[in-house]
């Protein structure tokens, strides 16, 4: 038996590398039903991010387990909503948590929260906001696509670049201020800053950093610097299910959130619905991200991208760095970029053969003059293919 589950894991790596063998298992478990092969999707290895679009970054065991228990029993749904946030809350160290279906969903619902407050009339009106404060202050520079989640609740945009010009746009029809962590570098207000204006105020701060885990002390980062909302997704960096997130903040201001959200029915997040098995994943995938040993995952990461970097190495025209993004995903990565004269493929065109290839392969989205790899989302035996792929493509250009 032990033999023959050892030959069937054989065919199946065979099979990544382009060898047909009639095991459909490549990923994961072996699964009692191949479902994508059913259904003729293809697969890819994800040297890349998280994104949506991609389906997110494969969940953690431990947080698929949670989720396969939670899936067959019955519960009171209020009683998981208040003891996973207190979990999620103490594990963090912020006064309050809830689970949202994401960052997005996190940013509406505190929003709303802002807006409402505990008013139950106020909750059962919006989108209709009358008698309701709709302006959110934002510097200019941290305008971002996601920002449509805020808008939602129909809130409207002021836009500012200075301190002075923060304090003067602070009317009493002020809500909230929206931070885009990501975007701290480029503003001229930083985050401290923006948090001591907004106190000074009195006004609600909310900082998304949606993707902005690992390092997992950015869970408690922002609402220790005195963000009074916090939104993080959990299909990114933290490795929970993908249709999760987190809204972290003050007591009053999540116990609002709870109110213009899910099972709530006569609120404007009930279509943001989040169950018990998304609960007790985003719960274990919190207590995975604060494990105590954070050193291992950090070398396994470090040792792929050497060995990625290696296998390029006698390929002379080639550089391969390692390098560390500042904010998003300050995780070990790995930057390919060579001299074209040498070898004759264009960085978008290596990116388009390796996800054309067998097996398909997605990477970071990449500047024009190199491709970015990331190695952390990538499961036992993968490195391995991506080194191989990459070296076969420059090779045969070179
Ligand atoms: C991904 C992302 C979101 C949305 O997160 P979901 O968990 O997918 O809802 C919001 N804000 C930022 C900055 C993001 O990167």
């Amino acid at each position: 038996m032990a033999n023959r589950r050892r030959f069937l894991q054989g065919l199946s790596s065979l099979s990544l590398l382009g060898v047909p063998a009639s095991v459909g298992r490549a990923f994961g478990a072996t699964p009692k039903r191949d479902y994508f092969k059913e259904l003729n999707i293809r697969r890819f290895i994800n040297a890349g991010e998280p994104y949506t679009a991609l389906s997110g970054a494969p969940m953690l065991p431990e947080v698929v387990q949670a989720m396969e228990y939670a899936a067959t029993q019955s519960v009171r749904l209020s009683d998981v909503h208040d003891a996973v946030a207190e979990r999620i809350a103490s594990r963090i160290g912020c006064e309050a948590a809830m689970v949202t279906a994401g960052a997005a969903s996190a940013l509406g619902l505190g929003t709303a929260a802002c807006m409402t407050g505990t008013n139950r009339q106020f909750v059962r009106n919006l989108p209709d906001t009358t008698g309701m404060k709709t302006e959110v202050i934002i510097q200019k520079s941290h305008r971002y696509g996601y920002d449509h989640a805020v808008r939602n609740c129909g809130t409207r945009f002021v836009e500012v670049e200075t301190r002075d010009q923060l304090e003067r746009a602070i009317t009493d029809r002020t809500v909230m201020m929206l931070f885009y962590n990501r975007n701290d570098a480029i503003g001229q207000i930083k985050a401290a800053e923006f948090v001591e204006l907004g106190t000074k105020h009195r006004i609600p701060v909310f900082n998304d950093c949606a993707g902005d885990v690992p390092p997992a002390e950015n869970l408690s980062k922002f609402t220790k610097m005195g963000f009074d909302l916090v939104a993080v997704s959990g299909g990114k960096g933290l490795r929970g299910p993908q249709s999760a997130g987190l809204l972290l903040g003050r007591k009053e201001l999540i116990r609002a959130a709870r109110l213009n959200g899910s099972p709530n029915s006569d609120a404007i997040g009930r279509g943001m619905k989040v169950n018990k098995e998304e609960m007790l994943g985003m719960m274990v995938a919190v207590e995975a991200a604060l494990k105590p040993d954070q050193e291992t995952d950090w070398r396994e990461w470090e040792k792929r991208v050497k060995l990625i970097a290696d296998s390029l190495a006698p390929l002379k025209a080639v550089k391969a760095e390692r390098f560390v993004p500042d904010i998003t995903y300050r995780v070990p990565h790995l930057r390919i970029s060579w001299d074209e004269t040498a070898v004759k493929i264009a960085p978008p065109e290596l990116i388009r053969q390796l996800s054309e290839g067998e097996p398909s392969i997605e990477v970071r989205s990449s500047p024009r003059d190199c491709v970015e790899i990331g190695v952390w989302l990538l499961q036992p035996g993968e490195a391995q293919i991506v080194a191989r792929r990459i070296r076969e493509i420059l090779k045969s250009a070179a």
